[in-house]
């Protein structure tokens, strides 16, 4: 069977000679349909991990069910199905209080320390394993990890209806907190995007306006002239934290979701507390947040498909990687077809 594997810096390998997995009795095995590309692994790609050297890449995915162990009670042969590629050990700490991902073994997942699902069939443990109800495609099913993500950032914030957001970097991850927030009745949705594509999408996608980056002023000023209840910053460079700082409002929110820099430097960290901003960070998804994020694309309130801008065979996947860590780019999400 075929594969993408992480070989290292800047480099992905296609496979054809993978051996077909076998499953254990807790298991199915999946015919795998669509696997999207993430931003993790494009950054694996640039600095060498976290995603460890060897291994089949790719961890938002769906598939049908062709295989059942002895011991899976709930699932079916026929199954069309999405995974939570989290392996928590169900033991630590915060696993116990219902938090796995903050798990001890937070890394711990399919296409990172494990094989992951960029390949014709993968073995995985049936508690992981979420089905699709029949109208969401397995494009959306696809869709569900990065959505997940979107989903439990909003609610690690205290987001509260009617209130004013501000959202850095229209990227995937951007564009499913702006659909989430419209769900969750946010009063105003502002956006800082330097692309001209993507920040048509976050208008698209229910955005109220959107500017590039240096005009972040534009936002304080339409939001009472005190800036947003809440920030939420997708990118995680020390500029978009330091913009972040400087829009909010006292006593704001700023949610950090995604990680580029590993220092910050801030020229204007002294706001943090003279303006009382609350930061955190929020990582992960819950197997709640799953359910949660196949319900809202179930109904129709989100759209994984309208931010899929390439859909690719196995074999473009290297350029495309090369691509995708070379910005700017107009590529959001891009979709490898297995079907
Ligand atoms: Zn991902
Ligand atoms: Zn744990």
């Amino acid at each position: 069977m075929k594969g993408v594997i992480f070989e290292g810096k800047h480099k992905i390998s296609i496979k054809d000679d993978l051996i077909k997995p076998e499953i254990n009795p807790d298991e199915v095995l999946i015919k795998v349909k669509k696997v999207g590309i993430c931003g993790t692994g494009v950054g694996s790609y640039e600095s060498g991990g976290p995603y460890i050297p060897g291994n089949i890449v790719g961890h938002e995915f769906s598939g049908e069910i062709i295989e059942i162990g002895e011991k899976v009670k709930k699932l079916k042969i026929g199954n069309r199905i999405t995974v939570n590629p989290q392996i928590p050990c169900h033991e630590c700490y915060y696993c116990i209080h219902d938090q796995e991902n903050k798990c001890k073994l937070q890394n711990y997942a399919l296409g990172t320390t494990e094989h992951g699902a960029m390949r014709d069939y993968i073995n995985v443990k049936a508690e992981r394993v979420h089905i699709l109800p029949d109208n969401v495609s397995y494009e959306n099913g696809a869709i569900v990890e990065p959505l997940s993500i979107a989903i439990n950032a909003v609610q690690e914030s205290d987001f509260k209806i009617g209130d004013k957001a501000a959202i850095i970097g229209a990227g995937p991850i951007g564009l499913m907190v702006i659909q989430v927030l419209r769900v969750s009745g946010a009063q105003k949705i502002f956006v800082l995007e330097p692309v001209e594509s993507k920040q048509k999408k976050a208008l698209d996608l229910g955005a109220d306006r959107v500017f590039n980056p240096n005009a972040w002023n534009k936002i304080v000023r339409l939001a009472d002239k005190i800036g947003p209840d809440h920030v939420y910053d997708c990118v995680g460079l020390s500029s978009t934290v330091s913009t972040s700082l400087s829009l909010i409002k006292k006593g704001g929110c700023i949610t950090v979701i995604g990680m580029h820099d590993s220092t910050y430097e801030l020229k204007n960290a002294g706001l943090l507390t003279i303006n009382s901003i609350t930061m955190k960070g929020v990582y992960g998804y819950k197997q709640e947040t799953f359910r949660t994020a196949i319900s809202l694309l179930e109904q129709g309130k989100v759209s994984g498909e309208l931010i899929i801008t390439n859909r690719i065979k196995i074999e473009e996947v290297p350029q495309m990687f090369e691509k995708l860590a070379n910005p700017p780019h107009d590529e959001l999400k891009v979709m490898v077809d297995f079907e």
